[in-house]
């Protein structure tokens, strides 16, 4: 897979660490059915604070920068955090930034709407606009584009979670790096897991494995955000899209996503049990950080499935930490005590 045709700007540093949680699976003992697991330091970034959106903004803001664009906007709920690392990542280049953030979690409270990511959009310089929960985000970033371009500014607007085949390719050569550490490492993956938002980590992820002749199935994500039919429409619509911008001779298959919607509890951004165990189980037995909206879910997905005997002995998981952790702060309520 070769993806240097493709401009990028360098917000990461190399290839992210993997390594095993062996003080999780010393606690868990029994209930891990000799599963071994490993996380991927996704969540380390030399920008912004880290996160998965990094990789996607290294090929959006790579060929925003061919086009000299001077202004990028994107969209996000209140506390995105792909709107922080736009915000932080066009700072660093020198970009103006605009973010059109919608109300969509059901929180007024000072935490969620004006702690955590809140705090960072403004911080990091971004223009900020809120907008009611159910409004068009991506047609008022369109409208205000159009307004800048009318003054001379050159525009890039990128979708929500930088989801669009372009962004997904960051995803895709993460799947090459992590063949390649895996042959180091001489570990097979029997699954790389990852939480699924806007679907574009999973979908990347998805398109690099099946161009580099894998399973893309190998992929499983806990979707936090869709229902689970609506999300895995839409990774494998992504996926399509961005195998099609890999090498348009090839085309992903139809049953290439494996995709689980059990634990995304009521909604979007509301909190669960599972998660809220997840969050202190990994901080206190590994001093690693999930964030309560993505990776806290997600992890609690995988965990309830190795306890439930869903690999066989010895197989090897890779969980994606994909960062976040500016959220944790916006959940204060849930995650404080206990
Ligand atoms: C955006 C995000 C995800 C989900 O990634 P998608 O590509 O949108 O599916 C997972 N974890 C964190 C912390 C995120 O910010």
């Amino acid at each position: 897979m070769d993806l240097t045709r493709f401009p990028r700007a360098a917000l990461t540093d190399g290839p992210t660490p993997i390594r095993s949680l062996d003080r999780l699976s010393t606690h868990l003992g029994g209930e891990l059915n000799g599963v071994r697991l490993f996380v991927k330091r996704d969540d380390v970034g030399p920008v912004g604070g880290g996160g998965n959106k990094l990789r996607k903004l290294e090929f959006l803001l790579g060929q925003a920068l061919a086009e000299r664009a001077d202004t990028v906007i994107t969209v996000g709920a209140l506390q995105s955090n792909h709107a922080r690392l736009t915000a932080a990542a066009a700072a660093r280049l020198g970009l103006a930034c605009e973010l059109f953030l919608t109300r969509s979690v059901p929180r007024d409270d000072s935490d969620y709407t004006g702690n955590g990511n809140r705090l960072l959009h403004e911080l990091f310089g971004a223009r900020v606009h809120l907008l009611p929960g159910e409004a068009d985000s991506l047609g008022y970033a369109e409208a205000r584009a159009k307004t800048l371009r009318g003054e001379g500014r050159r525009v890039c607007v990128f979708p929500s979670g930088g989801s669009s085949p372009l962004g997904c390719l960051g995803y895709a050569a993460c799947a090459a790096e992590i063949a390649e550490q895996a042959a180091v490492l001489s570990l097979d993956f029997a699954r790389v897991v990852v939480p699924n938002g806007s679907a574009g980590t999973h979908a990347g992820l998805a398109a690099g494995f099946w161009a580099m002749g894998h399973d893309p199935r190998r992929v499983l994500s806990y979707t936090v955000l869709a229902p689970p039919d609506e999300a895995e429409a839409a990774t494998l619509a992504r996926a399509r899209d961005t195998v099609a911008l890999i090498d348009p001779t090839l085309a992903f298959p139809d049953d290439g996503i494996a995709l689980d919607g059990a634990h995304r509890g009521p909604g979007y951004g509301i909190p669960t049990e599972g998660m809220r165990e997840a969050v202190r189980l990994m901080a206190r037995t590994e001093g690693l950080l999930l964030d309560p909206v993505y990776s806290g879910k997600a992890f609690a997905g995988l965990l309830h499935d190795v306890r439930a005997g869903a690999y066989p002995a010895g197989a090897a998981l890779l969980f994606v930490m994909t960062g976040g952790v500016p959220g944790l702060f916006a959940y204060r309520g849930a995650i404080a005590g206990g």
